[in-house]
């Protein structure tokens, strides 16, 4: 059968989807123009499409899968919980293990509580935050990504400035009132809202910009933020959904020392199944329900294949921790080979297993600054990665991720498309 004869292709099923899915899709950033590919399997550091292909994953399920796809042990403690039946609504000891491992790895979080998403996670923390300081407004970063609910959908990022949609319909003026937003990398700009509003509950901030970035914090910047938030009695939420176990076992907390006074975690927590946690100082979590007026809830919580999947990956990592600076070691390869690029169109940024080529003269600040990074270079750069066997996220505003089970071969065949790709860019 010739492939377009192929009602499996990417571009039939896609056909299809159209009709069934808004956008033919589940999630925005996926409507890969002109169409997405379909994934029937993945292995390691590979995924295969249903057009018979197979691309070199740098996307990883958008963070989720630090140890690839399909890992063995994680597959064997999922299997192994299948047996047994996956959802009781009843509490199991598989979510005290995971909650041991986490408080063991962070130093801020005395408790926890599971959700089923990231989202679902900063709306839950958000709103302890509001019902534990008796005040009603949020502060954010200018397009920091937090989820698809209501009060963190303001000047959002990823998906939304890809599309070039800021702000999305439905969400009522009233709530929006509700969301201040400052520069990433501007404490005079915190501080300054700080004091004049007094009905700041929490300051949430993903301390690496994971999405539109990697952005990094500059010397001082988190610090300042953590002193002036305590200052103003205003709440410190990190949301380390992309950087929780990602910038090493203590996420971006640990590798940069700040304490922050909730986090939300998901994605690698969960080891590719969904999840979401808020977790913090006993004083402040203790306000949840049951045990406080702060209501959360939800079927799905702690889902007993997300728990073993989580835990399998947490005692995975806790054993193999070296690897984190293998994975640095990646990255910086990479960073290397597009130094030595002559006349070059950007910037190439990089913290642990994330990295980033900005079609940009200087690595982004903030959220204004990366919008000024050449969209239509970087679409040449994707679709050259793609034909050449390498699936990165398909948006500027994407961070690229590494996987443990990325090989050394796998990382100079990256640096060598890199490196076609940018040489054919600067002489257009
Ligand atoms: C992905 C992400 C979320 C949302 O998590 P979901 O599981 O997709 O709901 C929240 N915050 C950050 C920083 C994220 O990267």
């Amino acid at each position: 059968m010739t492939p377009t004869n192929n009602t499996n292709t990417s571009e039939q099923l896609f056909e299809t989807a159209k009709t069934l899915l808004p956008g033919g899709v589940s999630s925005p950033v996926r409507a890969i123009k002109p169409y997405p590919f379909y994934v029937e399997s993945a292995s390691g550091a590979y995924l295969n499409t249903a057009d018979g292909t197979t691309l070199l994953d740098c996307c990883l399920g958008y963070g989720p899968l630090l140890l690839g796809h399909a890992h063995p042990t994680i597959q064997e403690a999922i299997s192994k919980q299948l047996e047994k039946g996956w959802l009781y609504g009843t509490p199991t000891d598989l979510e005290i293990e995971l909650a041991k491992l986490i408080t063991r790895d962070y130093n801020s979080i005395d408790m926890v509580r599971f959700c089923s998403s990231g989202s679902e996670a900063t709306m839950a923390a958000l709103r302890l935050a509001r019902g534990y300081t008796n005040k009603s407004d949020i502060v954010k970063v200018e397009g920091g990504f937090h989820g698809a609910h209501d009060s963190v959908l303001i000047k959002a990022g990823s998906g939304a400035t890809t599309m070039g949609v800021p702000d999305s319909a439905g969400v009522i003026p009233d709530v929006a009132a509700h969301t201040h937003s400052v520069a990433y990398n501007d404490a005079e700009a915190l501080e300054s809202l700080l004091s004049k509003q007094p009905d700041i509950a929490a300051y949430i901030i993903e301390p690496i910009m994971g999405n539109i970035g990697p952005i990094l914090p500059e010397i001082g910047y988190l610090m300042d933020v953590r002193e002036i938030t305590a200052a103003h009695d205003v709440l410190l939420i990190f949301d380390e959904v992309i950087t929780g176990y990602r910038i090493g076992r203590s996420g971006a907390q640990g590798y940069y020392g700040v304490r922050p006074d909730l986090t939300t975690l998901g994605k690698i927590v969960g080891g590719g199944l969904p999840i979401g946690v808020c977790g913090g100082k006993r004083e402040i979590m203790e306000c949840i329900a049951p045990q406080g007026p702060v209501y959360n809830a939800g079927t799905f919580n702690g889902h007993p294949l997300s728990m073993a999947g989580g835990i399998a990956t947490l005692n995975w990592i806790f054993e193999h921790e070296t690897m984190y600076s293998t994975l640095a070691g990646h990255t910086r390869m990479i960073a290397n080979t597009i130094a030595d690029i002559s006349d070059q169109p950007g910037t190439f940024v990089n913290i642990g297993s994330m990295f980033k080529y900005f079609f940009r003269a200087e690595a982004p600040r903030n959220y204004r600054e990366a919008k000024e990074c050449n969209t239509d270079a970087f679409s040449k750069l994707y679709t050259h990665m793609n034909r050449n066997g390498i699936f990165i996220p398909p948006s500027q505003f994407e961070t690229n991720f590494l996987s443990f089970a990325h090989s050394t071969q796998d990382i100079e065949k990256i640096c060598m498309e890199y490196e076609t790709s940018l040489k054919q860019g600067s002489r257009v």
